[in-house]
């Protein structure tokens, strides 16, 4: 076995030959049609470009609307409202996630319920809801997270037996297909975010999906300060339904440009996510104690915020993901560690009154923690056939010697190994 780099052996890429794709993407085409747009004046109020992004965002993902918000935090929050959820409803959510999952159930006043992962997907899994239903339930909110899809089949089928609202939080899965349709038109809402780091993004940005034309209009005027559907601000020809809170959570026409010239090129981007995966499965295959996170059980294609490999407990058993990712990073590669479980995030501030963990915790998000899944951003799915390979090596001259990283980790003084 080769010599680890951080024990004075040679790395396996030299430094910057693993580059991801220039990101978030740009083009001189997309600056001169801001410029364009800036100079008409029309900047905000469901311009033209907001309308033909809605339509064509929700196309693409097969569904019938789309309302463009200004991120993908008050999508959920939204998302929730035109539901009529608030204090003293439960909303199911998974233990991994980032925290708006759970910060938008408290924005409208209900109770975040926190249920454990599926060991494959890393996603909701659909037997914990199951168990975790109380009378006061009234909707789940999967998480598509980084290169996986939650069951929506089986989790589709417990809403509709229970009545509850099923809403996608699909902020890691643009362009991603469930047996053939995007996600987000499944539920009653799909919630996307386009924030700066996401696989779709305008800086900003967060779009609702619904294929209910009742659940569109109140969106639109939860958006746009109680204004129906379509309209411009001006006059409203109705008022909100009585009791619906409404907000200005409008998104500017600019980033509406900038969507629509990247939404060109989601299709071929998430094909060439997946080639990369593929290439990189192919080389982790066959070493002991490492798996990748499952696809969608029917994902056709599998959109990808990032590619996460899973350790095993036993076989990297007392390493830490320092330990890991920096050995990786000394031959020339990259990777991070998870969230972690949703209620153990430093920013992470309810009191304990003010969310319930299911009941005996979460096992499976606990047991992974922080420390045991490495993650590869998605841009790095986009670089060169070659980056890829350098990567995937990276990860497999380091993932394949478990003993020389716990070696190393030990011979560490204390206050450095942490
Ligand atoms: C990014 C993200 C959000 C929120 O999106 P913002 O646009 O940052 O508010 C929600 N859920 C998940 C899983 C996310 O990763």
């Amino acid at each position: 076995m080769s010599k680890l780099a951080i024990n004075g052996g040679t790395p396996v890429a030299a430094p910057e030959t693993i580059r991801p794709k220039d990101w978030p993407p740009r083009s001189e085409a997309t600056a001169d049609r801001l410029r364009e747009v800036y100079l008409t004046q029309t900047w905000s109020f469901n311009g033209p470009e907001e309308q033909a992004f809605v339509q064509e965002y929700a196309e693409f993902h097969g569904a019938r609307h789309g309302i463009f918000m200004v991120n993908g935090t008050v999508t959920l929050q939204a998302a929730l409202e035109a539901r009529g959820i608030g204090p003293g409803d439960e909303v199911i959510l998974p233990a991994l996630t980032w925290i708006a999952t759970a910060m938008a159930v408290r924005y409208v006043g209900a109770t975040p319920v926190i249920v454990d992962i599926e060991p494959t997907t890393l996603c909701l899994d659909p037997k914990a809801v199951e168990a975790a239903l109380t009378p006061r339930t009234r909707a789940i909110i999967p998480v598509h997270l980084y290169g996986g899809m939650a069951d929506l089949e089986a989790l589709l089928a417990i809403a509709s037996k229970h009545d509850l609202a099923l809403i996608e939080d699909c902020a890691h899965m643009q362009g991603g297909k469930w047996n053939g349709r995007g996600v987000g038109s499944w539920g009653d809402v799909g919630s996307f975010s386009f924030q700066q780091s996401k696989t779709l993004s305008s800086g900003e940005g967060g779009i609702c999906l619904t294929n209910d034309d009742e659940l569109a209009d109140k969106l639109y005027r939860i958006k746009h300060i109680g204004y129906p559907q379509g309209t411009a601000q001006g006059v409203a020809r109705t008022g909100p339904p009585a009791g619906l809170r409404c907000h200005n959570f409008r998104p500017t026409e600019f980033q509406a440009v900038i969507l629509r010239d990247q939404l060109k090129d989601l299709a071929s981007l998430i094909e060439r996510y997946n080639k990369s995966a593929e290439r990189i499965d192919s080389r982790l295959r066959d070493i002991s104690g490492v798996r990748r996170q499952a696809k969608g059980r029917l994902a056709s294609p599998q959109g990808y915020y990032a590619y996460v490999t899973v350790l095993d407990e036993e076989v990297f058993a007392g390493l830490k993901l320092n330990t890991i990712a920096g050995a990786i990073r000394a031959e020339g590669g990259v990777g991070g560690g998870t969230y972690g479980p949703v209620y153990r995030h430093l920013l992470w501030n309810l009191q304990e009154s003010e969310y319930r963990l299911q009941a005996g915790g979460c096992p499976v998000a606990d047991g992974i923690g922080t420390s045991r899944c490495l993650v590869l951003q998605h841009p790095f799915l986009g670089g060169t056939d070659e980056s890829v390979d350098l990567l995937a090596e990276c990860y497999a001259k380091v993932l394949s010697q478990p003993d020389a990283l716990r070696d190393w980790q030990a011979a560490q003084p204390t206050e450095d190994a942490g």
